[in-house]
């Protein structure tokens, strides 16, 4: 089982206005699926009757609502009175009461039966104990990044964000990314702001723009394209710290500072 595994398919579930649960078949139990951050219970439930797949076990990666709501109709409907019970994975934090199994920064884990293993990474700044799967060439990072952004830093530092999205950026270019919400199109153009001539994301909104008119989802990404295109791993980019500086009207002192200028500019861009 190979990080470059390129047999692992992922189909995408739309809920809610723009989130993706993530449906995971296992290669080696055919039929059998691991969803990651079902916010809600009813289109993954949909998914499972139109497929015939059977749910084996749940990721999460935050405890955020959007996320998680759908875990106790899930296990009501899918966990009842089945031999295997479903586990669900995810960090340790009281806010998320459905776990039956935690994992923090740097585990492994391992789903045998399934024929999956992940590296967990602790990922904090969206959320403090957020955390991302990656394994087999792909990596479920929820709302810590985004295509061509990242998410809101409701509890961490940008110290702490930069620093986990650094962590991210540090894996395999060839890593498909498989975000929490569509948000790609607005994302790139905050990006096209901050770096107006970065002709990589010049190049990938018309590409974005191609599938969203065409009713496609524009994930996942890649980490190759994401470091080229995504000003939130560029900060220690001159050009991007040039447009953070000129925004915040002085001299920034590296990559973490920039880091936070453009999560505050982003937060008041429409
Ligand atoms: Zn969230």
């Amino acid at each position: 089982m190979s990080i470059h595994d390129p047999h692992l398919t992922v189909r995408p579930v739309r809920a809610f206005s723009d989130n993706y649960i993530w449906l995971i078949e296992s290669p080696r139990r055919p039929g059998h699926v691991v969803a990651v951050d079902p916010g809600e219970a009813a289109p993954v439930l949909a998914e499972l009757e139109d497929s015939g797949a059977s749910l084996a076990a749940i990721l999460l990666t935050h405890h955020h609502p959007d996320h998680i709501g759908g875990v106790p109709e899930l296990l009501r409907q899918k966990g009842a009175g089945t031999a295997d019970r479903i586990s669900v994975i995810g960090p340790e934090d009281p806010r998320i009461p459905t776990l039956t199994r935690t994992v923090h920064d740097a585990e492994r884990l391992e789903l045998p039966d399934l024929g999956l293993s992940f590296e967990t990474l602790g990922v904090p700044g969206h959320t403090l104990s957020h955390i991302a799967f990656w394994g087999h060439g792909a990596l479920f990072c929820g709302d810590t990044l985004f295509s061509a952004g990242c998410g809101r830093m409701f509890e961490g530092t940008p110290i702490q964000m930069n620093a986990s999205l650094n962590k991210l950026r540090a894996l395999p270019a060839v890593t498909r990314v498989f975000c929490g919400h569509e948000y790609t199109a607005a994302n790139l153009r905050f990006a096209l702001t901050v770096e107006p001539s970065n002709g990589a994301a010049l190049e990938y909104q018309t590409s974005v723009q191609r599938l969203r008119a065409a009713g496609e989802p524009s994930l996942p990404s890649t980490l190759g394209l994401e470091s080229q295109v995504n000003p939130f791993l560029r900060c220690d980019q001159p050009a991007v710290a040039r447009s953070a500086e000129a925004h915040a009207g002085k001299r920034l002192d590296g990559p973490a500072e920039v880091f936070g200028v453009l999560r505050a500019w982003k937060d008041g861009f429409r």
